[in-house]
């Protein structure tokens, strides 16, 4: 869904871009760390990055492309203030972005979205609005609010700014990692993915990209199998940030995940669930759904050998107590 008013559709997202991204953004956003894991380096003989995007303000790494987003904004549209609708880390990041901007807005979200989510976003002093089942219906309600109050939106995945900002990641890994050649990145709208994908294959192009998702829902996955933007129901999944469409009418982020990303892996839930019982057992270190599976590729064994060091992008840590209790509950170390 890509009704930007304000702007018109640029052709494409450099390398520059994220170069540029990454100037806007220092302000607010930090570098994160990424530190090796002995652990899943001892597992898979090579050694294994984590990228910690947990350690922003919102434990999450939207801060990134939402802070590109809202700074690039004129001071007119800062005024009229932002709206936003998302599974909650974009929404969050959004909040955070515009409370230390001083700008005002509202996110709309569906009623699936965890409570610990919600009560972050309160937290931030955002403006929220409940919308039905799904991300597409949250987003239905954020662009009724620009025909209605002049709100400008500030898209999840799909927007040149947000992919961009995203993108300053993958300059992060260059720097950071020593022979890097293997990057896992989960997967949803794929603005990570297209970021990050830009970044590091217009420095190298032998790095290996891949996306994970999970299994069930995985709408890039099967738009990519279909040729086309397709929808699917959401089904309920540990991976509650990897939910949402890609937009029937996606403008970049469906042609750049063709282009960067080099495999894609589907996650069962039971994997994702032990993945992230083994980062609390052996890191002490809690991760939502999402990051799990880039975890649950590497101890599945499912990303094919070969020389220089692995990077998972541990992307966000919202999850509720509750599912933290569920997964230790069924879990059993090894
Ligand atoms: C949004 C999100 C993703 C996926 O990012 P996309 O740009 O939508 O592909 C992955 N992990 C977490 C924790 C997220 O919040």
């Amino acid at each position: 869904m890509n009704n930007n008013l304000t702007s018109s559709r640029q052709a494409e997202v450099t390398i520059r871009d994220i170069l540029e991204a990454r100037k806007r953004i220092g302000s607010l956003i930090k570098k994160t760390p990424a530190v090796e894991s002995f652990v899943l380096s001892e597992r898979t003989g090579r050694p294994v990055y984590l990228k910690l995007e947990t350690v922003h303000d919102t434990g999450a790494f939207k801060v990134r492309g939402a802070a590109n987003k809202i700074l690039s904004l004129s001071e007119e549209e800062k005024k009229r203030g932002i709206t936003t609708y998302s599974t909650g880390n974009h929404g969050m990041a959004v909040a955070f972005v515009a409370k230390k901007l001083g700008i005002e807005a509202t996110v709309c979200i569906s009623n699936r979205v965890p409570k610990a989510k919600v009560d972050s976003l309160k937290r931030l002093g955002a403006a929220i609005e409940f919308c039905g089942e799904s991300q597409d219906e949250a987003g239905e309600r954020c662009f009724a609010l620009v025909k209605e109050q002049g709100l400008t939106v500030i898209e999840p995945f799909d927007d040149p700014y947000i992919i961009a900002g995203q993108g300053t990641i993958g300059l992060e890994l260059l720097e950071d990692i020593p022979s890097l050649s293997d990057v896992i990145v989960p997967l949803s709208g794929g603005g990570l993915l297209s970021g990050i994908g830009m970044a590091l294959k217009s420095n190298d192009r032998s790095i290996r990209v891949t996306g994970v998702s999970m299994e069930e829902s995985a709408v890039m996955y099967e738009s990519l199998r279909a040729g086309k933007p397709i929808s699917l129901p959401e089904k309920d999944t540990l991976a509650d940030s990897l939910l949402g469409g890609i937009g029937l009418d996606n403008q970049y982020t469906f042609e750049m995940v063709k282009r960067y990303m080099d495999q894609v892996l589907l996650i069962p839930e039971e994997e994702i669930a032990y993945s992230m019982a083994f980062m609390m057992d052996h890191h002490r270190m809690i991760m939502e759904g999402a990051a799990g599976t880039g975890i649950a590729a590497l101890l599945g064994n499912k990303i094919e050998d070969q020389e220089g060091a692995i990077a998972v992008i541990i992307t966000g840590h919202n999850v509720d107590l509750s599912v933290i209790q569920h997964v230790l509950t069924s879990y059993s170390p090894s």
